[in-house]
This record gives structure tokens, sequence and C-alpha cells, in this order.
């Protein structure tokens, strides 16, 4: 009988270490996206374009920033589901769009983005290229059809502390 291998058994990995991190989708650079925002609000953040990539401000706990003069760009996120894939993600809109779109504002959407249908695409390059994100005058897909709400910080948290998003 030979001898058992030495081998290094390891742990499985709990339900939570395995769950996939949501995709980020900025507005496409051609064509258009659809979603369905499962978002009640937008999260905004202040973030850096460092080392090919967007990544939050930590200032002032320690950023790249810090005694620097690095440009800080906001960005909006909402937890959204991208049509028709079904693909639950993080929207990622740009501080102009979210101000078109008026998604601050008590007379449209009272707080509460869930359900609504919107459209995310750019301006034509002739015009700069920026993010547009039109909410779609569509009737608000009913809250118990939709899936849960994300987390948006806590995803957040987890792109950018594995890869830097
Ligand atoms: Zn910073």
């Amino acid at each position: 009988m030979p001898k058992p291998l030495p081998i290094a058994w390891a742990g499985i990995p709990a339900a939570d270490e395995v769950k996939p991190m949501l995709l980020i989708v900025p507005a496409p650079s051609e064509g258009q996206v659809e979603l369905v925002l499962l978002s009640r609000e937008l999260v905004g953040v202040w973030t850096h374009w460092l080392h090919g990539r967007t990544q939050p401000c930590t200032a002032p706990h320690g950023c790249a920033c810090e005694g620097f003069e690095i440009s800080r760009r906001w960005k909006g996120y909402l937890g959204a589901y991208l049509l028709p894939a079904g693909q639950i993600v993080l929207a990622e809109i740009t501080w102009i769009a979210a101000n078109k779109a008026r998604l601050g504002s008590i007379e449209r959407h009272p707080g509460d983005l869930r359900g609504l249908t919107a459209r995310m695409r750019r301006h034509r390059r002739a015009s700069g290229g920026g993010c547009v994100f039109e909410i779609l005058d569509r009737d608000r897909y009913p809250d118990a059809r939709l899936p849960g709400e994300p987390d948006v910080r806590a995803e957040l948290q987890r792109i950018w502390n594995s890869k830097g998003g």
C-alpha cells in the first residue's frame, strides 16, 4: 500500500466569499443600454482617475491627492437590472448626466428611483461624448417583481478593495 500523499487540505469558501462582484457599467461608447433601476436613490462618490482606472478618493485618510494636485471627479452609482439580459449591475453616471436627469429632484422622483426604466448612452463625439442618462416614461415596475435592492456602498467597497475598480 503506497504511503498517503501529504496533501495540504484546505477549507471551502463561505457563501459570501464566492458571491460574484457586480459589474460597473458606464454609458457605452456606442449604442445604448436600458436598465430597470433597483436602487431607491443615487450614491455619489468622489473619485480619481489613477493608473488607468477610477479609484475612490479616501482623503483625509490617506489618498494620492493629499498634498498633490490631482483632480477629483464625481461619479454616481445606481443598482440596476440590465435589459434584456437581466444582469444586476452598478450603473455609473456623471454629475452632468445625473443633474440633467434630475435624479435628486423631489418633484419628479420623490427619492425613489426603484422600478423606473432608464436609458444610458453618450452624446455624439462632436459634442464631447459625455454620458446621457434618461428616465423613460414607462410604467414603474412593481417592487415585488424586482430583485432586491443591492447595497451599492457595500458593493463598491468590495470592488475597490479587491482591484481598484
Ligand atoms: Zn483623493
